[in-house]
This record gives structure tokens, C-alpha cells and sequence, in this order.
């Protein structure tokens, strides 16, 4: 039953002009570009174009990052940013959010070279930034806090909102731009500064954004990037008692770590960490429409998103059908070379990584699941290339069916009442994104509501927008990014209590 993905395979093109040059990238520390102290430097080659360096950053040290801490705490001590009014602080964001829009080509390519993602999908993600910059801007003016006239007659009471110091930001491979998006403007919009830590693989589009930053007004010291691997440069994030707030976006296992460090010093820690998405099926659904976002929740970026649905708890009454149109989507998708025109998902971020997926189909194959299409790496030698991969008949505590495989690989687990269908969605450690697919619209809320997930769609998938909040139950994390509930991540909230008057005396003459 497996195919070989003769036909819709998109070879990569090892010639492709757009890889002749490596661009270098310098960190942004105060304003000024930077290298690490020690020299050295981590070359990034293309994962959809082997041999082929695409960029190269510094690899910082510890030292490197107490620098830019020392900046980002003298921006906020003494710096103009934390004073500002909100509308001079949403005049530079939206600044900020234009540049992007000018530079979505730059940005794009630079994204689609370094993680592997279709071009195209690249270009849209860097114009959603600009929306998710121009919606904090946009917001952030209107920041509040509140007041208590109802505490008796001699007392007013205040709650004021303050910027809550300085953020560490750390961000992973899957989605570098959007998700430094996700968080930098909401800290700046608060009236915070930031150190950003990107991944080791993806660091570029991060010091672009910063350097576009600068240039669209932000102040030095206000927007820090430091760069390298985790354990060297990103701990400090957690560890220094000058950053006020940690706000980490990555696996479980780096979250965690980092979650106990920061504990010692009393720091806030917002996590945001993997995911095991259910897409539940009823039997009343739109099959077609079902199977395209079936399909679209587990290839989109090659599997690598932290909400994909990646497990299809289907009606049994309808599995047949609905598994035949996912098979027949998953032949016909182009897939492979980033650069190529209408491909639907590129490569996988590294070669250890495509190994992980690959040991991923091993073990569900071990386990008796029924494999019905792919499970194979498609031409290795010229990139990370993984197929299309789809799983019959898995018992929710297979491997497969429990843990992120971060890959092109789609697990289908069938229900006989709506009873086992929440079960099963719930019946992970996970609690990040789900979908319900059915036509019964008080059915679908009804479910959506029984369901212990952050982020839930409809009838949709892998859908978002500035204005709604996104966050993890279980071990998919702490605390909520975006929406106005994003800014209370980095606020800091102060009671102010009044006396009118002279108030009740604590001792009588
Ligand atoms: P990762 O945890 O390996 O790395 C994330 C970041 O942490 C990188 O910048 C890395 O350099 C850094 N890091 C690694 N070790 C560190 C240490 N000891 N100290 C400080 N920093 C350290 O994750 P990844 O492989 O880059 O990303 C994939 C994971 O991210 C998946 O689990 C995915 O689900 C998750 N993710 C979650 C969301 C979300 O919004 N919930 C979004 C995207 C990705």
C-alpha cells in the first residue's frame, strides 16, 4: 500500500541562484552589532539543500549574555522606554511592524534557508508578524489599570499597571519569526526590554527583526539579541536575578530545566511547550473539508508545529471514507524543495531530527499499529526529506499515539460515542491546540468545551489571530501570549491604597 512519491516529490535544485552566498549576522547588543567574545561563529547550512551554508551567526557565551542583560537592565532602569507614554511606545511599534512589511522578501527567504519551510508559506508568516506587531501597537496605548471607589467614603483604591523589567525571550526552530513576534512586542508594548535567545539553527530573521527595530526607533539597550546554543547562552536567561521575567517557547524537557532555575530565584516563568493535537471526526461532518484540514494539520511545516493535529480520533461509522480522501490528499501533495514552486511542505529542521521521526514510524510499526502510506526519509542525500505518513489502527498508548513527533506523521485512533472521543483528545500529558470536525454545532461547542486545551477550532486547524490568546494546559505550558491577556504576562500590578481625609485613627487620645 505504500508509495514511493514518484510523482509528487519536488527534487530540490542544489543550483538554485538563492543559495549561492552565506549571509553573516552579527548579534545586537545595546544598539551595536556585536560578535561573541570567544570568536567563534555556527554555521547554519539549508535542510532542504545539503551542503549548501545558508547563514552564520556568532556562538555566544555567558558572557556574552550578561552583557546584553546589563543593557537591557539599564534600559529599563534608566532609559527612556519604560517612561514613555503608550503613544509614543505604539508610534516606534507600528514603525516597527511597517519595516516588516518592507522587508517581507528579505525575511522570508532568510526564514524558508534556514528551517526548511516552503518559501511561500515563509512570505505569509513574516506578513502575519507585521499584523501581530501592528495589533500590540495598536493595543498597547490603550494599556489600563483600575480603580476601587466602592472601599468606604475616606478610601480610593488604585491597581497600576507597570512594565514588569526586564524579559529573557527564547524561541525555538519551528516558527522563529512569528514566535519572537508573538512575544517581543506584547514585553515591549507593556513598557519592558528584552534579551531574545533564538534557536541555534534560526537565528537570522531574529537579529534582522532587532536591527529593523533600531532603525524604526527603538531605543538602545531596549531590544537585545544574543545568539548560540542553549545550554551556554540561554541558561543565563534563567538563572540572572536581573532578568524579571522568563518567557521560554521550546520542549518540554528544556522548559522544565529552565523552570526549576528560575524557581530558585523567585522569577516569573511563562512556558509555552509541545503538543499532541486530536482532530476529533464525527460522523455528521463535511468529509472533504475534514480531510483537507486533516491533511493541513499534520504536513503543515513538515509536521513541526507545536498545535498540529496529529492524531485523527474519527467515528468508526465514517473512518473508512474519511482515511481514503487523507490517503488520496497525502499521494497528490507536492512535497520537498523549499524553493520550489507550490510546494506544500519542505524539509525537516536537521538530519538528527528526520532520524527522530524516522525512529518514531519504527516504533509504531514495532507496536502493531498499521502503517498505509509513507514512513520513509525520500532522498536523504540531497535533504531532510520525510514523507507523507499516515497510521491505522493505534492504541492510544502507543508511542506514536503519546508523544510529539514533531513529523509528517498522522495517527488514527477510532471512537463509537462522543464519551471516548473526549477521553482519547484528553488522554495525553499534552494540552496545547484540538480540533472538532462535525456539522452539529451545539455538538462541536458542547465537545470543544469538555476538551482540556488551550487553543480550539471548529471545523478549522492551525488557525490564529493577534487577538486571541494562546497557551498550553497540562505540559504544554504556563501563562498566555497575545490578545490583551498577553500584556498581563508582562505587567506588574500594584495596589495603591488613598486615605481621604484624615481616615480612621489607629489609637484614641
Ligand atoms: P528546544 O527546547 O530544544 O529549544 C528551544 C530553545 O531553547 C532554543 O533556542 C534552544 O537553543 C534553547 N535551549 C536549549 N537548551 C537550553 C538550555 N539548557 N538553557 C537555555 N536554553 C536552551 O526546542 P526546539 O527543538 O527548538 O523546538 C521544538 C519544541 O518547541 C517542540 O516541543 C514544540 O512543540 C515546541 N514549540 C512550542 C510552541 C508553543 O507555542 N507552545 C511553539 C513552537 C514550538
Amino acid at each position: 500500500m505504500q508509495s514511493r512519491f514518484q510523482d509528487n516529490f519536488v527534487a530540490p535544485n542544489l543550483s538554485d541562484p538563492r543559495l549561492a552566498s552565506k549571509r553573516a549576522y552579527r548579534m545586537l547588543i545595546d544598539g551595536r552589532s556585536v560578535d561573541a567574545q570567544s570568536g567563534e561563529t555556527i554555521t547554519r547550512e539549508s535542510p532542504g539543500h545539503r551542503g549548501k551554508a545558508v547563514g552564520e551567526w556568532p556562538a555566544g557565551s555567558a558572557a556574552d549574555a550578561e552583557l546584553a542583560i546589563t543593557a537591557a537592565r539599564r534600559a529599563f532602569d534608566t532609559g527612556a522606554w519604560p517612561r514613555m507614554s503608550g503613544a509614543e511606545r505604539s508610534t516606534i511599534l507600528h514603525a516597527v511592524a511597517t519595516k516588516i512589511l518592507e522587508h517581507v522578501d528579505e525575511l522570508g527567504l532568510i526564514e524558508c534557508l534556514e528551517t526548511g519551510k516552503p518559501l511561500e508559506q515563509a512570505k505569509a508568516e513574516i506578513g502575519y508578524c507585521a499584523d501581530l506587531w501592528n495589533y500590540a501597537a495598536g493595543q498597547s496605548r490603550g494599556l489600563e489599570g483600575s480603580t476601587h471607589n466602592a472601599i468606604g467614603e475616606s478610601r480610593l483604591g488604585l491597581v497600576l499597571r507597570e512594565p514588569a523589567g526586564v524579559v529573557g525571550i527564547i524561541t525555538p526552530w519551528n516558527f522563529p519569526f512569528i514566535i519572537v513576534s508573538e512575544r517581543v512586542p506584547w514585553a515591549l508594548g507593556a513598557g519592558c526590554t528584552v534579551v531574545v535567545k533564538p534557536s541555534e539553527f534560526t537565528s537570522g530573521t531574529t537579529i534582522r527583526l532587532a536591527e529593523l527595530a533600531v532603525e524604526a526607533g527603538l531605543p538602545p539597550g531596549v531590544f537585545n539579541v544574543i545568539t548560540g546554543y542553549g545550554p551556554a547562552v540561554g541558561q543565563v536567561l534563567a538563572e540572572d536575578p536581573r532578568v524579571d521575567v522568563l518567557a521560554f517557547t521550546g520542549s518540554v524537557r528544556v522548559g522544565t530545566t529552565l523552570a526549576g532555575l528560575a524557581a530558585a530565584g523567585v522569577k516569573r516563568v511563562g512556558l509555552e511547550l509541545g503538543g499532541k493535537g486530536p482532530q476529533i471526526v464525527f460522523a455528521d461532518a463535511d468529509l472533504d473539508a475534514a480531510a483537507d484540514g486533516i491533511a493541513y494539520g499534520v504536513y503543515h511545516n513538515a509536521g513541526q508545529c507545536c498545535i498540529s493535529g496529529s492524531r485523527l480520533i474519527v467515528e468508526n461509522s465514517i473512518r473508512q471514507p474519511l482515511l481514503e480522501r487523507v490517503l488520496e490528499l497525502s499521494r497528490k501533495l507536492p512535497f520537498g524543495d523549499p524553493l520550489g514552486a507550490g510546494t506544500r511542505f519542505g524539509a525537516m529542521v536537521t538530519r538528527n531530527h528526520l532520524e527522530k521521526v524516522a525512529s518514531y514510524v519504527a516504533a509504531g510499526i514495532n507496536e502493531g499499529a498499521e502503517l498505509l502510506l509513507g514512513g520513509d526519509m525520500v532522498d536523504a542525500k540531497s535533504g531532510n526529506f520525510f514523507a507523507p505518513t499516515v497510521f491505522d489502527k493505534v492504541r492510544p498508548d502507543m508511542a506514536i499515539a503519546q508523544e510529539e513527533i514533531f513529523g509528517p506523521v498522522l495517527a488514527t485512533i477510532g471512537f463509537d460515542t462522543p464519551e471516548e472521543a473526549v477521553a482519547l483528545a484528553n488522554g495525553t500529558p499534552f494540552g496545547l491546540s484540538a480540533s472538532v470536525w462535525s456539522r452539529d454545532l451545539e455538538n462541536a461547542i458542547q465537545t470543544t468545551r469538555k476538551l482540556r486545551a488551550g487553543r480550539c477550532w471548529i471545523n478549522s486547524v492551525i488557525d490564529g489571530t493577534p487577538e486571541l490568546p494562546i497557551g498550553g494546559y497540562k505540559k504544554s505550558g504556563t501563562g498566555r501570549e497575545l490578545g490583551r491577556f498577553g500584556f498581563d504576562e508582562y505587567s506588574q500590578f500594584k495596589g495603591l491604597h488613598m486615605t481621604l481625609g484624615r481616615g480612621q485613627p489607629w489609637f484614641q487620645h
